[in-house]
């Protein structure tokens, strides 16, 4: 049985003073939920000593993967785990589209994440161009397989990933449940022809787009559809509660 993952990206978003005070205002009283916010690297460290003690965790929203060494501007997956993150966000679609990341070295970046005993978040889906040339399946196909068939099926951390029509990023235009179940489904089958049925269920998969608190529930009682990456309504406290408790509704926890 996988559990539910709700993860909130912050992107660029937030001084350090407003990250904290974020935390202070957020007020979730059921941990019954996994809860995790990725802010920007310069935030971590403090909301980590805030978040110790409580159900929330914290991630990163990328790394570069290497240890340490002459990669100026780059944070590496040692400097994250130190600081407690649980996850790391990998091949976001703003990075694959503005700082040209491709699948290769995205699959450097999750194996580094693993390798540092974190979870990638690996990001996947397709842009309206894919959809006008007929090839939406093909590209997420291709970024599945290009880093499942280089994690072992006996390594023991499993990525989660995110399911994020391009299209829908920001937007306000969310697919509709329906299509990202049929599109979850296919990444699910693509996982299970590298590694197997049993492998492939175990793997969390979450949707991204213009998630909000009226459209959260119907996303989540997807079969395939475990959770949710949500960008601009992670930024207010009322919007990702009011989500956090549709989900907690939602699965009766
Ligand atoms: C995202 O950036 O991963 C995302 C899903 O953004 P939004 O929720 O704003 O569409």
């Amino acid at each position: 049985m996988r559990s539910i993952l709700i993860a909130g990206n912050w992107k660029m978003n937030f001084t350090e003073k407003q990250a904290i005070d974020f935390l202070k205002n957020l007020n979730i009283e059921n941990k019954n939920i996994e809860l995790l916010i990725c802010p920007p690297f310069i935030s971590i460290s403090a909301m980590s000593k805030i978040l110790k003690n409580s159900f929330i965790k914290w991630g990163a929203q990328n790394v570069y993967p290497e240890k340490f060494g002459a990669f100026t501007g780059e944070i590496s997956p040692i400097m994250l785990s130190e600081l407690g993150c649980s996850y790391v966000i990998c091949g976001h679609s703003e990075r694959r589209d503005i700082f040209n990341e491709n699948n290769e070295i995205i699959v450097k970046k999750v194996l580094s994440v693993i390798d540092e005993k974190m979870t990638p978040i690996l990001c996947v889906g397709e842009n309206e161009k894919d959809i006008k040339e007929g090839k939406a399946l093909l590209k997420i196909k291709t970024q599945i397989e290009s880093v499942f068939s280089k994690i072992s099926k006996n390594e023991k951390i499993i990525p989660v990933v995110a399911y994020e029509p391009v299209w829908a990023i920001g937007t306000g235009k969310s697919a509709t449940p329906e299509y990202a179940q049929k599109i979850a489904q296919n990444i699910r089958n693509y996982i299970a022809n590298i590694h197997g049925e049993t492998y492939a269920e175990s793997v969390r998969i979450l949707y991204g787009g213009s998630v909000n608190s009226l459209n959260i529930s119907d996303f989540i009682k997807e079969k395939d559809i475990d959770g949710a990456l949500i960008g601009g309504a992670s930024l207010d406290t009322a919007k990702f509660r009011e989500i956090y408790n549709k989900v907690i509704l939602t699965q009766g926890v």
